[in-house]
């Protein structure tokens, strides 16, 4: 399968002041389309070639499974932000939330401590985990598509994700992506698509 890079959905400046241009240029051109590119090389003329993105995740380890994941990571991350994005989710969503954690303030702060306990490069999820909702972090590449949850919301806590816009306060970019960026009608969309 010839793998592409998929178009950012929104303008690189769009989610500025919160996510500057240049964020998205580096992020986005040289991160992002740079793992394609390695996945691309490694998987050339072998069976892999043949394979989805998913099934390669599913099945590779080493260097193939980092860029595979990582391919799949950015983009599911890009579209868990929006321009007018932030504030307070709705419906079913806010209502499990608000069952699971007690109230959106708790999800919140549970969010954002998860990404802060992520030592070094990684990322911070909301899943599906056997039907309940839970906030679980990920090391380097590793995906929760690998441990059988359904992934509804990440935030890439790798430095090259928030140093230009926050140095490394990790803390100030987290809150800024759930005040500002989130795109709640995204994660809503696959809490209904999991069932
Ligand atoms: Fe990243």
């Amino acid at each position: 399968m010839k793998f592409e890079l998929p178009r950012l959905p929104y303008a690189k400046d769009a989610l500025e002041p919160y996510m500057c241009k240049e964020t998205l240029e580096y992020h986005y051109e040289k991160h992002h389309r740079g793992y394609l590119t390695k996945l691309q090389g490694l998987i050339e003329a072998k069976p892999e070639a043949a394979k989805s993105l998913e099934d390669i995740i599913g099945s590779a380890d080493g260097a193939v499974f980092n860029n595979a994941a990582q391919v799949w990571n950015h983009t599911f991350f890009w579209n868990c932000m929006e321009p007018t994005g932030g504030g307070d989710p709705s419906g079913d969503l806010a209502s499990r939330l608000r069952d699971t954690f007690g109230s959106l303030q708790r999800f919140r702060e549970t969010f954002i401590a998860t990404g802060m306990g992520r030592f070094g490069s990684g990322y911070a999820w909301l899943v599906l985990d056997g039907g309940v909702l839970r906030c679980v972090d990920t090391s380097n590449a590793d995906t929760p598509l690998v441990r059988k949850q359904t992934p509804l919301l990440t935030c890439d806590v790798w430095e090259h994700a928030y140093y230009l816009d926050h140095r490394n306060d990790r803390g100030k970019y987290l809150e800024a992506f759930l005040q500002h960026l989130v795109s709640w009608d995204f994660v809503a969309e696959q809490l209904k698509r999991a069932g």
